[in-house]
C-alpha cells in the first residue's frame, strides 16, 4: 500500500466531500472524509460508536463541521478501500490487491464487523489467480475472515494441489492471529489423504475388470506385471508421491500410456476372447473425482470440524 507523505499529514482524502465525520487512521494518521450514517449502517462497532452513549456520538450533536475520530490502531490504506466500497465510491477500490493488503483489508473488516457489505468488492480480491503459495496462505486468511466459502475452498485447493512443503513454513504473525491452527492440520490432512488416495487409483489399476483371462494362460498378470513397472518408471510408485506436487502427480497418472508387456503370450485356448486392458480409460473418473473433492469446506473449519472432506456447498 501507499506509504504515507507530508502531504497526506494535512491533506483529506474526501470518500463523502460534505461527509460529517473525519476519521483519523493509523500512525500516519491519514484523514477520511465520511458519512457516519453509511458507516453506521455497514459496521455495529461504529454504529455504537456513532450512538449517543458514546463521546463520538455525543460530540457530533448539534455540530456544524465534521468531527474527528481518531483511530490509530487502524490499518489506513484498508480503511479507506473499506469506506470508499460502502459509500459506493467505486472509481477508488481497486480491482485487484497484493494478497498481503487484502488481508488487511479482511483483519479491519473483521474488526468492525462489515464484511457483508464488502462481499461483492472483496471476491474479485480473492481470486487465487498466479500466486505463490505464501500469497496463497494470505489469501486463505482473508477469505476465512471475509467468510467467502467458494473462495476459501478454491484457494485451499490450489495449496493442496500445486504446494509439496509443510504448510506451516507458509505461516506468519499476520496469518495466525487471522486462522485457526486448524486450516494447517486440514490442509496436511487433505494432501495427505488425497496422496493415498492417488496411490490406491494407481495400484488398484491391475485389478481392472478389462483386458481378464480366466484361464491361467498369464495373460492378465503379463499386463499387470507390464503396469507395475510402468508406475516404478513413471515415478509413480507411492512413496514417489510425497516428494510430487499433487497437481504434477494426477498429471502423470492421467498422461500415463497403457503398458507393453515384454514377455510373449502362453498359449491359450480362449485366445479369441483376449483383449488388452484399457488402465488409462478405465482410471480417469477416478483421477477426476479425486481432483474435483480437492479444497477445505469454510463451513466445517469455522464449526471446528475435524474432518477434512464433507457434503457442505461451497457456493456460498
Ligand atoms: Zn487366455
Ligand atoms: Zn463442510
Amino acid at each position: 500500500m501507499d506509504d504515507p507523505t507530508d502531504n497526506k499529514l494535512s491533506s483529506v482524502i474526501n470518500i463523502a466531500a460534505d461527509g460529517d465525520v473525519i476519521l483519523v487512521v493509523g500512525p500516519e494518521k491519514m484523514k477520511l472524509r465520511v458519512f457516519s450514517l453509511f458507516l453506521k449502517t455497514a459496521s455495529k462497532p461504529f454504529s455504537a460508536m456513532f450512538g449517543p452513549d458514546w463521546k463520538e456520538g455525543h460530540d457530533m450533536l448539534g455540530r456544524d463541521g465534521p468531527v474527528e475520530l481518531l483511530l490509530p490502531e487502524d490499518n489506513a490504506s484498508a480503511l479507506k478501500f473499506i469506506c470508499a466500497i460502502i459509500h459506493h465510491r467505486n472509481n477508488q477500490v481497486p480491482q485487484t490487491l497484493a494478497a498481503g493488503d487484502v488481508l488487511e483489508v479482511a483483519v479491519t473488516a473483521d474488526k468492525y464487523d462489515c464484511v457483508d457489505a464488502l462481499k461483492f468488492a472483496s471476491g474479485n480480491w480473492l481470486l487465487p489467480g498466479k500466486n505463490e503459495p505464501g500469497d496463497l496462505m494470505l489469501l486463505t486468511a482473508a477469505a476465512y475472515l471475509f467468510q467467502n466459502a467458494k473462495a476459501f475452498k478454491e484457494i485451499t485447493r490450489q495449496l493442496i494441489l500445486n504446494h509439496d512443503g509443510p504448510y506451516l513454513a507458509l505461516s506468519c504473525e499476520e496469518v495466525e492471529s487471522a486462522i485457526t491452527w486448524r486450516v494447517f492440520y486440514l490442509l496436511e490432512g487433505q494432501r495427505s489423504f488425497a496422496r493415498l488416495e492417488l496411490a490406491e487409483i494407481l495400484i488398484a489399476g491391475i485389478n481392472d475388470g478389462t483386458g481378464i483371462c480366466v484361464h491361467k494362460c498369464g495373460w492378465t498378470s503379463k499386463y499387470a506385471y507390464a503396469y507395475l513397472k510402468l508406475l516404478e518408471e513413471k515415478d509413480l510408485w507411492p512413496a514417489r508421491l510425497l516428494h510430487l506436487s499433487l497437481s504434477k502427480a494426477i498429471d502423470l497418472a492421467e498422461k500415463m500410456p497403457d503398458p507393453i508387456p515384454g514377455e510373449p503370450s502362453i498359449a491359450c485356448t480362449y485366445k479369441y476372447k483376449h483383449a488388452a486392458p484399457e488402465y488409462r480409460e478405465n482410471r480417469r473418473w477416478s483421477l477426476d473425482t479425486l481432483n474435483n473433492s480437492i479444497g477445505l469446506c469454510l463451513h466445517c473449519v469455522r464449526s471446528g470440524g475435524t474432518d477434512s472432506y464433507c457434503n457442505h456447498s461451497s457456493s456460498t
